[in-house]
C-alpha cells in the first residue's frame, strides 16, 4: 500500500495530546480517593457528582505536580489561573461539565527531547494544562446495558499537548516514551497504560512536501499503549496518502483505533468546532502562583535524565548508548551510582544492570525500586569476576541467582559453597593440565602428528579433574604450551 513515490511526495505532521492521571491520593476537587481498581462508585462523593450546593477546593498537590512537568519541560508557568466549565453531555460526566482550564493553562509553551537512532531533536510543547478525568462507560459486562463506574471521574489529568510538530510514527513512539519516563521520573504520574494512567490522541494530517499549510487533521482518540500510538499513526499516514492518490480529499474526523487488526476506523466527522460554552467554575476561585512558589518547586526538582545521561558519559566514561539505558528510570540512575561507590568498574556496573540484572528484573516483574540485591553486593560480585576469582558466565548464571533475594551478601561464601570459584593459581593450573595430559599418552601423540581438534579432550579432563573450578582461558594456553613441546 506504502508506494516508495507517495512516501516520497508526501510528509506526515502529528500533534500528540497526552492526558497523564496524577499520583496523587485524591481527587482534584475534593478528597475521594483515586485508588485503580476500587469496586464500582464507591469513591463518589457529592462533590464528586457535583450535585447542587457541593463546593470544590483544588488539590494542592496535583497543581504542584503540574508545575513540575512544566518546569521538567522547560515550560513557562502562567501564574493567574482559573479553572472553566467546559460544557457537554456525556453518560460518564456526572456535572454536565468538565473543570478544565481554558485559556490559562497552568505550563504554557516548552520542549521535549527526543532521540530517534542517533538524531536528537526538540519536540514543541503548544501547553500543559490541568483537568479531571471523567467516569468510566463499560460496555463488555452486561449484554444489554451500558454500565457507569464513576470512580474516576474528578481524577486529576494534565494534558501536554505538542505543536504540530512530530513527523513520522517513530517520532511520536519516541515521544510518547519519553513523556511516559518524564513524568515517572518527577514522580508525578505512575505512567502505567494498561491502567489508563497515561493515553494519547494522535493528531495526524499529511501533506506534499514543501507545502507550508497544514493537511486537515483527523484525531485518532484514547490509545493506550506507545505501540497503538505507532500503530494507528502509520495506519493513518498510509489511509490518508491513499485517499489523496486516489484523487479523494480528507474529511475532518475523530476516528478510534482497533489493536485487533492495527487499523482505525470514524467515530464521527467534525464538520465545525464544538461550542462548549466555556466560562470560570464560579464555585473555585481563581489562583495565583507567587515566584517563590515556583522557584520552590524548581528548587526540589530532582535532576532531570539529559543531564544525568551527560554525567554518566563524562563522570563515569560510559558510552552514551549505556549512558541512555541506565536512564531509563530514576531508580535505575541512583542504583548505578550507589553501586559506583563500591566499584570503579562503571563499565561493569552498566553491562551487569543492562544484562543479567535487567533480565532477571523482567522475569519477576520487579524493578530498581523494589530490587533487593545492594549495590554493594553487585560491586562486589564485580570484584570478583575482575579479579579472576569467577568468570562472568557462572557468576551471571549461578551466583546471581543466589543473591538477588538480598539474603545472602557474601559473594566469595556463596561461590565457595557452590564450588564455583576459579583457580588460576598457575602452580594449581600446570598440576591439573599434566594430571590430564598423563592420563592420554595415545592422544598427545594423535596431537604432536597435527590432529590439534584433540585438544578438546585435554580441556574436557582438565574441567573434570578441577571440578569446573580451572580458568579456561589459561588452561587452554597451557595446555597449546605444553602440547607442542
Ligand atoms: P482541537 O481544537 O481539534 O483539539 P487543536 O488546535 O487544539 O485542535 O490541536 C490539538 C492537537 O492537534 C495539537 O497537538 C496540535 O498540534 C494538533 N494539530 C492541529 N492541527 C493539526 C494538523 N493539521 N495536523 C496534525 N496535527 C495537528
Ligand atoms: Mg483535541
Amino acid at each position: 500500500m506504502f508506494e516508495m513515490s507517495s512516501n516520497n511526495t508526501y510528509e506526515a505532521v502529528i500533534g500528540l495530546e497526552v492526558h497523564a492521571q496524577l499520583a496523587t491520593k485524591s481527587k482534584l476537587f475534593c478528597a475521594d480517593a483515586t485508588t485503580f481498581g476500587a469496586a464500582p462508585n464507591t469513591q463518589i462523593s457529592p462533590i464528586t457528582m457535583g450535585h447542587p450546593g457541593s463546593l470544590p477546593k483544588t488539590n494542592k498537590k496535583a497543581v504542584e505536580y503540574a508545575i513540575k512537568m512544566g518546569l521538567a519541560c522547560n515550560s513557562t508557568i502562567v501564574k493567574e489561573n482559573y479553572f472553566a466549565r467546559k460544557n457537554y453531555f456525556y453518560p460518564d460526566l456526572p456535572k454536565g461539565y468538565q473543570i478544565s482550564q481554558h485559556t490559562t493553562p497552568i505550563c504554557a509553551g516548552g520542549k521535549v527531547q527526543i532521540q530517534v537512532g542517533d538524531q536528537k531533536r526538540y519536540i514543541q510543547l503548544n501547553r500543559i494544562h490541568l483537568e479531571e478525568d471523567a467516569g468510566k462507560s463499560i460496555h463488555d459486562i452486561d449484554p444489554t446495558h451500558t454500565l457507569i463506574d464513576l470512580n474516576r471521574a474528578g481524577t486529576p489529568l494534565i494534558e501536554i499537548v505538542t505543536e504540530p510538530d512530530l513527523f513520522s510514527a517513530e517520532e511520536a513512539f519516541a515521544y510518547v516514551t519519553e513523556i511516559r519516563k518524564l513524568v515517572q521520573w518527577l514522580g508525578v504520574c505512575d505512567g502505567n497504560m494498561e491502567e489508563g494512567s497515561l493515553r494519547c490522541d494522535a493528531n495526524v494530517s499529511v501533506r506534499l512536501k514543501g507545502e507550508k499549510k497544514l493537511g486537515t487533521k483527523v484525531e485518532v482518540k484514547n490509545l493506550n499503549s506507545i505501540r497503538n500510538v505507532k500503530k494507528a499513526i502509520e495506519f493513518e499516514i498510509t489511509r490518508m496518502i491513499d485517499v489523496l492518490e486516489s484523487g479523494g480529499t480528507i474529511t475532518q474526523q475523530t476516528r478510534s483505533f482497533d489493536a485487533s487488526n492495527d487499523t482505525t476506523f470514524a467515530i464521527r466527522d467534525k464538520e465545525e468546532a464544538n461550542d462548549y460554552r466555556y466560562f470560570p467554575d464560579p464555585d473555585l476561585a481563581p489562583f495565583v502562583l507567587s515566584d517563590a512558589y515556583i522557584h520552590e518547586i524548581q528548587l526540589g526538582l530532582p535532576i532531570l535524565p539529559a543531564a544525568v545521561e551527560e554525567k554518566l558519559i563524562t563522570q563515569y566514561q560510559l558510552s552514551s548508548y549505556d549512558a541512555a539505558q541506565v536512564c531509563e528510570s530514576l531508580q535505575a540512575v541512583q542504583y548505578f551510582e550507589e553501586t559506583a561507590i563500591h566499584t570503579k568498574n562503571y563499565k561493569s556496573v552498566a553491562n551487569w544492570m543492562l544484562g543479567p540484572i535487567k533480565s532477571y528484573l523482567n522475569e519477576v516483574g520487579l524493578d530498581y525500586k523494589s530490587i533487593a540485591l545492594q549495590p554493594a553486593t553487585l560491586a562486589a560480585l564485580i570484584k570478583c569476576i575482575d579479579e579472576g576469582q569467577l568468570n562472568f558466565s557462572v557468576a551471571a548464571s549461578k551466583i546471581l541467582p543466589q543473591l538477588v533475594d538480598g539474603k545472602k551478601t557474601d559473594v566469595l561464601a556463596v561461590a565457595t559453597e557452590l564450588n564455583l570459584l576459579q583457580v588460576n593459581d598457575t602452580d594449581t593450573l600446570e598440576a591439573w593440565v599434566d594430571a590430564a595430559i598423563a592420563s592420554m599418552p595415545d592422544k598427545v601423540e594423535e596431537y604432536q602428528k597435527g590432529k590439534k581438534g584433540v585438544i578438546g579432550l585435554f580441556i574436557a579432563s582438565v574441567k573434570k579433574i578441577s571440578k569446573g573450578q580451572a580458568d579456561p582461558s589459561k588452561v587452554s594456553s597451557l595446555l597449546t604450551q605444553k602440547l607442542s613441546k
